[in-house]
């Protein structure tokens, strides 16, 4: 909720002015207007957060598993019903095309739904007479309080991957979101208002990095999950784990996808380049490095010149726009400095996208679809994630040769491989070191169903986001070993 043009907080069922002294500003990255002030909150503001969900928890996590999903049905009913105007506070906020907000707002909804059938996905397991007249069970009981910190690139969708889980399980939740992106979830609670939820269950908190901090440090919090980028899930992931807390936070991504010489051209073009440009690159599985082996260089490399260069750019809510800007200025001159890093390392510019100018919106970020060729796997670009709609061409002689590559990455996010011969994908699926494999799919992002299983720096943790792994990592596992001896049984 907004109020005199500052966002306010959702604190034990009630919107909150913050008295925050310090401030950031969202936006619109396509047009370059304000559209709203963010308060940083403060550790203490932090800490009533946690107070109002304690009080809430006892009886929230005493509520049947059946009654707490009623609400997850009504929040998917009200979803649907505020879709379209949802989507459009996503594309005026982070600049993606009006269909990319669609899309991931139909991913989050993906996991309200998965998050309904909490009642049988929380059963626990049994074991009769694991001695003569000693059962054993195990329960799933709710953590209690936690929160999750999340990043720019999908506003409404990531947040998603973890609240509704977290309630269905029992627990209280708390939202801090990005302070780039925070209108899109600041609607979402106007609905969850609508539900009736007893207060404190479900918390949002606006602010930066001291707001992290605190949610970090206060010792009311059980769980923390994290998206974001590398260097700030380690830390989050650090400090939770040293103040005692469990946590998942997923990190950043160099996403490398091969494209062997018997594969379907077209369609890999036509895919590679929806992965590399698709929300302007700003997604954790967008395809950054093009691994050519063979002759695919020469049939893939024209053609994917010839897809970046075209690629319609503007503003998202425009008619056949198919990119918009990048998120900020800072995050422009950033991407630009880098695309001019990669050229002094002796990458050539098959597409330059800087300097771009949009009729109409030229206090915009934005950049067009670049194509470096001929990145060298060992120079400083090819390992560091741009976060922007640049892809980098690399070739090699053999799958081996390519899989050397995508392995001597630091990054474990996603790999793909396009191809139409099934013995290169199984040994592509075997050993590709990555958590989120495609296999002639360039954004293989994991259904609500799944976990989303980033590996080596694209995660800190065990138990990743979504599918069974969301069960586990929001709940405690009890055992119970039980005697009646007969003998106690008395006779009525
Ligand atoms: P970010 O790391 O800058 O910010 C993420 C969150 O952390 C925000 O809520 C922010 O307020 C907070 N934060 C930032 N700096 C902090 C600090 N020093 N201390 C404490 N908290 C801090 O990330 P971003 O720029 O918002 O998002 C882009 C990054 O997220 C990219 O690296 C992208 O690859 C990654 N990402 C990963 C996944 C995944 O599933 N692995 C998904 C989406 C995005």
């Amino acid at each position: 909720m907004i109020q005199n043009g500052q966002l306010l907080n959702y604190i034990n069922g009630t919107w909150v002015r913050s008295p925050a002294t310090e401030f950031s500003e969202v936006k619109n990255p396509a047009t370059g207007e304000t559209m709203v002030r963010v308060p940083l909150s403060s550790r203490d503001e932090v800490d009533s957060v946690v107070q109002a969900a304690q009080v809430a928890w006892d009886g929230w996590r005493r509520t049947p598993a059946t009654d707490r999903v009623q609400y997850l049905y009504r929040l998917k009913e009200l979803l649907e019903q505020h879709f379209d105007e949802i989507a459009r506070i996503t594309t005026n906020e982070s600049g993606k095309t009006f269909a990319e907000a669609q899309g991931e707002l139909r991913r989050g909804i993906e996991n309200v739904e998965v998050a309904c059938g909490i009642p049988s996905l929380m059963q626990g397991y049994n074991s009769e007479d694991i001695a003569r007249g000693v059962d054993e069970i195990m329960i799933r009981q709710p953590v209690g309080v936690v929160a999750a910190i999340t990043p720019f690139n999908f506003p409404g969708m990531i947040p998603l991957w973890f609240l509704p889980y977290a309630i269905a399980c029992g627990n209280c939740f708390i939202l801090k979101p990005s302070e780039k992106v925070p209108m899109t979830m600041s609607r979402i609670f106007e609905l969850f208002d609508q539900l009736g939820l007893p207060p404190g269950v479900l918390q949002l908190v606006n602010g930066g990095k001291e707001t992290v901090d605190a949610l970090l440090d206060h010792p009311g919090i059980r769980a923390i999950s994290f998206v974001g980028s590398s260097p700030v899930a380690k830390y989050v992931y650090s400090r939770a784990a040293a103040n005692g807390k469990r946590a998942q936070c997923q990190g950043g991504a160099k996403n490398p996808v091969i494209i062997l010489p018997d594969a379907d051209m077209d369609t890999t073009t036509r895919i590679v380049a929806d992965s590399a440009f698709g929300c302007a690159g700003q997604r954790c599985l967008a395809s950054s490095v093009a691994i050519t082996v063979g002759n695919a260089r020469t049939s893939f490399t024209g053609r994917i010149a010839e897809a970046a260069a075209s690629r319609s750019v503007g503003y998202g809510l425009d008619a056949d726009v198919q990119m918009g800007p990048v998120i900020s200025n800072e995050s422009k001159q950033r991407i630009e400095r880098l695309i001019g890093k990669g050229l002094s390392e002796g990458a050539e510019a098959l597409v330059d996208g800087r300097n771009a100018q949009i009729h109409g919106y030229e206090r915009g970020s934005f950049i067009r679809p670049t194509i470096l060729n001929n990145v060298d796997p060992r120079s400083e670009i090819a390992g560091t994630e741009i976060f922007g709609p640049v892809l980098s061409l690399m070739h090699a002689n053999t799958i081996d040769d390519a899989i050397g590559i995508v392995n001597g990455g630091a990054y474990g996010n996603q790999a793909c491989l396009f191809t139409s011969s099934g013995a290169a994908a199984r040994k592509f699926r075997y050993e590709a070191r990555a958590g989120n494999i495609g296999i002639n799919i360039a954004v293989a992002a994991p259904m609500a169903f799944f976990p989303f299983s980033g590996w080596r720096d694209s995660f800190f943790g065990d138990l990743h986001g979504q599918g069974r792994d969301a069960i586990d990592f929001y709940t405690e596992k009890k055992v119970v070993v039980e005697r009646w001896p007969t003998e106690w049984t008395r006779t009525f």
